[in-house]
């Protein structure tokens, strides 16, 4: 099937060489550098992007700091609330510009923005947007003594740090983007945001439906742009607090900046090497379905999808061989195009990458299936599954953000637990059992920010995600959040 048509609205934005959002308004500064987007489902150039100045990126801060202590920072909570929600319904009404947007530079199906993408950022901004009437400190009586009568009072005010950089990845940039805007709006802070330089476009758009909504000018800035803008915002005295989605090596660098900055607060939302555990019970045809739903959506470029499965030996075989049928037969094709089960990776790097970890895997003989790039011109290759040769085999050690699922099986729960536990990471885990209390017996047991139980990946907004070890510091969602978005003040009285 060929690609649906783009919108003419779409294809207007990006006819207009799109750049910054700075200060209420879109911004192509005059003889700035400009750097190719490709298309990852034809490897042809969407549009010139222009890539922001230090000078612009300045000018963002300035005009966030000059929201957080005026129009922002007056805001009352209750019309927080209103202005969020007004942005979902905006998001709502240009939903299929929003999601050919995000497909286009991201090669994520269509599909996908469509049911899951964009609908899923208003049901997560609806429900920070809740929050916003809902933020407040505690009261306490102290203990100190008394000699003439005299009482105390104390409490704590949670209030807004200030200005937020937000620094995300190219996987889901929209809805990524989404959850640190409205936290930082939500709780009173003003946001520059600088997206991947892969997927720069379609919170551009979200920018400009801000201000749509009554969100006044300067609280949310989009900067546009590479590595370097995130450095400056981090390294910027201006910059209350860092919030970063990416790789846990740029995680790394990104925290030790912060901290050296000006001790400035950071959140690390990183990668991941998740395990998915098929218990002896587990049913054959759901088990693929539900490997086939998580690990290869979005090519598998899903921070928190399973790449390692453990397997229980006497299904192993089964499991592997049902899963390499399906994913044989899947249906290879552009980001575009309707009828396309399996896209293209995002970018050429990536692809490069994910070749790069096939030469290994055919040189070590553990291709199950797939294992080829496919032909162009865009950046595909095929679903794959391989075999682990050992529980040390580095295809269980090292994130690839790919379609490279590896299988390793397993014979009783106290070597599973060791196995699932053995990485640096701990994003996300699975249990895949119709026992109830085996599982509730394993979850405790499992190093895990998330340990989900017959599904996998699914995200929801009441419930806080984040990482441990490798995988980050602090969570998202829940009200977990509003911590990392106010400082606590405390406040002592005597009367
Ligand atoms: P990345 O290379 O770490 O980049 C993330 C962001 O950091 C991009 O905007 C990037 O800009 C920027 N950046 C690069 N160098 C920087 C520096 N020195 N200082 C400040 N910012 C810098 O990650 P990615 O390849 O875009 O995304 C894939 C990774 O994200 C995977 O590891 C995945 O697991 C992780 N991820 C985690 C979660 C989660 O919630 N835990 C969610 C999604 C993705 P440029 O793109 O312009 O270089």
């Amino acid at each position: 099937m060929s690609d649906i048509p783009l919108l003419s609205s779409v294809q207007r934005f990006l006819d207009s060489n799109p750049g910054s959002f700075v200060d209420g308004r879109s911004v192509s500064e005059p003889g700035a550098e400009r750097f190719e987007l490709f298309n990852p489902s034809n490897a042809s150039v969407l549009t010139l992007v222009s890539h922001a100045s230090e000078a612009l990126v300045e000018r963002a801060v300035q005009a966030a700091s000059g929201a957080f202590h005026g129009s922002w920072g007056s805001t009352t909570p209750y019309l927080r609330g209103v202005a969020l929600n007004r942005l979902a319904d905006l998001i709502e009404a240009n939903a299929e510009e929003l999601a050919q947007l995000e497909s286009l530079s991201s090669g994520k199906s269509i599909h996908l923005t469509r049911q899951l993408e964009v609908p899923q950022s208003v049901v997560f901004l609806r429900y920070f947007a809740g929050w916003a009437t809902k933020i407040h400190g505690q009261t306490m009586t102290p203990s100190l003594p008394s000699f003439q009568g005299e009482q105390y009072a104390a409490f704590t005010l949670r209030e807004a740090v200030g200005v937020v950089a937000g620094i995300t990845p190219w996987n889901f940039s929209l809805m990524i983007g989404l959850w640190k805007i409205a936290s930082a709006l939500t709780c009173g802070c003003t946001i520059v945001l600088k997206p991947s330089e892969f997927t720069p476009l379609s919170l551009l758009r979200i920018a400009e439906l801000a201000i749509e909504a009554g969100i006044p000018a300067g609280a949310l800035n989009i900067v546009n742009g590479s590595g370097r803008i995130g450095q400056q915002l981090i390294g910027h005295k201006d910059i209350a607090k860092v919030s970063f989605t990416g790789s846990v090596p740029t995680g790394v660098a990104v925290g030790k900046a912060a901290l050296s900055a000006n001790l400035t607060r950071v959140t690390l939302e990183l990668g991941g090497k998740n395990p998915a555990a098929f218990l002896a019970d587990v049913d054959v045809d759901a088990a693929v379905e539900g490997i086939l739903q998580t690990a290869y959506v979005h090519q598998g470029q899903v921070c928190a999808a399973p790449e390692r499965l453990y397997i229980h030996r006497s299904k192993v075989e089964a499991i592997c061989a049902k899963l390499a049928e399906r994913l044989g037969a899947m249906k290879v094709g552009g980001a575009l195009d309707e009828a396309a089960q399996f896209g293209p990776l995002a970018n050429k790097a990536h692809h490069d990458k994910i070749l790069g970890f096939f030469a290994q895997a055919n040189a070590r003989g553990q291709v199950i299936c797939g294992g080829k790039p496919l032909p162009g011109p865009g950046y595909f290759v095929q679903p794959t599954l391989l075999r682990a040769l050992d529980e040390h085999d580095p295809f269980l050690q090292e994130e690839t953000f790919g379609p490279i699922v590896t299988v390793l099986p397993f014979d009783n729960e106290d070597e599973l637990v060791r196995m699932m536990n053995d990485s640096p990471f701990g994003l996300g885990a699975s249990v895949w059992t119709n026992d109830l209390a085996k599982a509730m017996r394993l979850i405790p047991r499992i190093e895990a920010g998330t340990v989900w139980v017959n599904m996998h990946t699914f995200l929801d907004p009441a419930v806080p995600f984040g990482g441990v070890k490798g995988s980050g510091i602090g969570r998202e969602f829940g009200s977990a959040f509003i911590d990392d978005y106010t400082e606590l003040k405390s406040v002592m009285m005597r009367f």
